[in-house]
């Protein structure tokens, strides 16, 4: 198995470049933010619960988070291998990670860092709020708030993770295609090892 943690603030691309990676390399996308907004849709308990801590930008519980992780890693059985999206967001979200990992006898291979600038994160979210459906994207306060989670609150996971010398910065801006290559290079380098 070969698990991979797409890393980066809001707007870096972890969306785009998900979708090019799991065809690819054949993993199982793990997204926290579609699997709440698929909460959402389903007016679940926990769907209610999560849209207002979302729709200010916001965090929501790492448990309620983890729980829906937990229950995925199960689900998926005969996975060739994990590609997280938007997880983990926390420090106490990559030992919980760590731990569900080691249970199944695998880890975390490599996590990648898409760089972007601040301003170029901005309006590409409020282009995004444009057409995505998004209510978290349409105002430029909700936009900064989740800047500022991430900062706050995110930026540790990568260094959580230097500790074990799995991260890698990666550039996030040129084109797709750009992005995409170099990101291969270095998913390439690690899975030879
Ligand atoms: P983006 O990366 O553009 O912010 P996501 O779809 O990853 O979008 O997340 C949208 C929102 O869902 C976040 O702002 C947050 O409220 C919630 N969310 C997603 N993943 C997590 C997580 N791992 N921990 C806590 N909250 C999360």
């Amino acid at each position: 198995m070969f698990n991979i943690i797409l890393f980066g603030p809001p707007g870096s691309g972890k969306g785009t470049q998900s979708e090019k990676l799991i065809a690819t390399y054949g993993l199982k996308h793990l997204s926290t933010g579609d699997l709440l907004r698929s909460e959402i849709s389903q007016q679940t308990p926990l769907g209610l619960e999560a849209k207002s801590i979302m729709d200010r930008g916001q965090l929501v519980p790492d448990e309620v988070v983890v729980g829906m992780i937990s229950s995925a890693l199960e689900s998926n059985p005969q996975a060739k291998g994990f590609l997280f999206d938007g997880f983990p967001r926390t420090v106490a979200q990559s030992e919980s990670l760590d731990k569900l990992l080691s249970l199944k006898n695998t880890e975390i291979g490599v996590v990648l860092a898409l760089e972007v600038g601040e301003e170029e994160l901005v309006s590409r979210l409020l282009n995004r709020g444009l057409t995505s459906g998004r209510s978290d994207d349409t105002k430029e306060s909700v936009i900064r708030a989740r800047i500022t989670e991430y900062k706050n609150k995110t930026t540790v996971v990568a260094d959580y993770y230097s500790r074990f010398n799995k991260v890698v910065h990666v550039p996030g801006e040129g084109t797709v295609e750009e992005i995409f290559s170099g990101l291969c290079s270095e998913i390439d380098k690690r899975m030879s090892l």
